[in-house]
């Protein structure tokens, strides 16, 4: 009788595990690390200027340490659109993702060797001196 009651837990424990899951999946915020050519690839095959309906042309610069700016410019219009890949964190002085690898490095007790040692690893422009 307890080997009874217990089963069906089990299957409901499973069960709202595949549902978090399911819902991590659909999640789109935060940090990722995206190769930038294979975003660059599939984003140049879909991005159109939203004037003129052109296909449009996307850039990226490196701007501050883990920051990029990137440009989505039409040539038939000019309309030029630009964004960057962190916010700037609350107090205005850096940008998020910055502050981020800060921290994270030091929470494993590494310091500003070991976030210049990680960005040459994973092929990540080089951090803020
Ligand atoms: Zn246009």
């Amino acid at each position: 009788m307890l080997i009874a009651y217990l089963l069906p837990a089990k299957k409901l424990c499973k069960e709202s595990d595949l549902d978090k899951d399911v819902r991590n999946s659909n999640q789109s915020n935060g940090y990722r690390l995206i190769n930038i050519d294979i975003l660059l690839s599939e984003l140049s095959q879909y991005v159109t200027c939203p004037n003129c309906n052109t296909k449009a042309v996307r850039k990226e610069k490196i701007l501050y340490g883990l920051v990029s700016e990137f440009y989505v410019e039409c040539y038939s219009c000019s309309t030029l659109s630009t964004f960057k890949s962190s916010p700037v964190i609350a107090s205005g002085n850096d940008y998020e993702v910055n502050t981020r690898i800060t921290y994270a490095v030091r929470t494993v007790g590494q310091g500003f060797c070991g976030i210049k040692h990680f960005c040459t690893a994973m092929d990540l422009p080089p951090p803020v001196s």
